[in-house]
């Protein structure tokens, strides 16, 4: 934008007196404090009496547009830089067959503790369509999508936090066309957004499908994408679980209740196959598989699981993400998913082994 244009504006904004731009300044405060509590209205059954208003009010200062360009101004990479340090490495990883490609992209460096990008696509697809999930930081994902020689043309956004919505806004800029999927339950949350799901609402694109899987407790819309090629039934789902699930444990509870969760989780195990791959949004393993084998010092596959996710940091000059694991490891050692009511109560140590 050229500043010259400005310039005939300058006479009459000086002109302005002291009264008259206090008065502006307090109004423009107050209506973007308004904005925030707005946000900030969390559902009844939100789970932590300890959340008071004010911890609600930054919680909804970090879905604001403001909140998003400091975001985009701190931590976005630029070109031509190196990416920060993150737990899971810091080099792209190629895992999957031809039919159901996905390369892990580490982003963010270690500022919400290791996040991490997926590009998605079907080798087989001569348009080289991608799909993305949980894009936060723009440009490793589109010089991942660029050394791969794939065109995006979908966004596929978890939940609103920032730590996976924020790069929404760059991507549409540069892609025009581009579809930004987000959940309807929080419509007016992540930026950009030309797609809102429901639960079980099936994307398409080429071979590959994307059933949206609606998993409450994190955030009110959380969602689960299962992903799959549809002519590659043998090929093992990938589900992209963002804060939903993570291997070990699950996403804080900052929209929803234990019991809103655990109800979701439930429905989820159930639909989905035993060796879907699980691919959550953060690098978080050995910290809540050191929880999970406290919580159950006598389960023998948590310990193993930890053992090869030390295993994987020892090595991280090699970049070792511990992700993906399968729907079957996690219900062996995963203390949310496990969480029926009898092996809770043995867990918590209410009744006898
Ligand atoms: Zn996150």
């Amino acid at each position: 934008m050229d500043i010259s244009a400005l310039a005939p504006l300058a006479a009459p904004l000086a002109a302005l007196s002291y009264r008259t731009w206090a008065c502006v300044c307090v109004s423009a405060s107050l209506l973007y404090l308004r904005h925030i509590s707005a946000l900030a209205r969390l559902p009844r059954d939100a789970p932590c009496p300890r959340f008071g208003f004010l911890f609600r009010l930054l919680y909804g200062l970090f879905g604001t547009t403001l909140a998003q360009a400091a975001l985009a101004y701190l931590l976005h990479t630029r070109e031509g830089t190196p990416q920060p340090e993150q737990l899971g490495g810091t080099t792209p990883r190629r895992t999957g067959p031809a039919e159901l490609r996905v390369k892990l992209l580490p982003i963010l460096g270690s500022a919400f503790g290791g996040n991490y990008s997926f590009l998605i696509w079907d080798e087989a697809d001569e348009a080289r369509r991608a799909l993305v999930v949980d894009p936060a930081d723009p440009h490793p994902v589109l010089a991942a999508a660029a050394a791969e020689g794939l065109r995006v043309v979908t966004l596929l956004n978890t939940h609103w936090h920032l730590d996976h919505a924020a790069g929404n806004r760059t991507f549409a800029r540069k892609l025009p066309g581009l579809q930004v999927v987000a959940s309807s339950a929080e419509r007016t949350r992540p930026p950009a957004v030309t797609t809102l799901v429901r639960d079980q609402t099936v994307l398409e694109v080429g071979r590959l499908r994307v059933r949206c899987h609606h998993v409450p407790g994190h955030t009110q819309g959380s969602l689960c994408f299962e992903v799959y090629n549809v002519a590659a039934p043998q090929v093992p789902h990938a589900v992209f679980t963002g804060d939903a699930i993570f291997c070990g444990g699950c996403g804080a509870l900052f929209e929803g209740s234990a019991h809103v969760l655990h109800a979701a989780l439930g429905v989820l195990v159930s639909r989905l196959p035993r060796d879907s791959l699980i691919f959550p949004g953060h690098e978080y393993t050995e910290m809540l598989l050191r929880m999970a084998c406290q919580r159950e010092p006598s389960n023998q596959a948590a310990a193993k699981q930890l053992a090869q996710a030390c295993h994987a940091r020892l090595l991280r000059a090699k970049s070792l993400p511990t992700i993906p694991t399968t729907l079957a490891q996690e219900l062996e050692y995963n203390p949310y998913l496990r969480a029926s009511a009898e092996q809770l109560a043995r867990m918590c140590g209410c009744v006898e082994e």
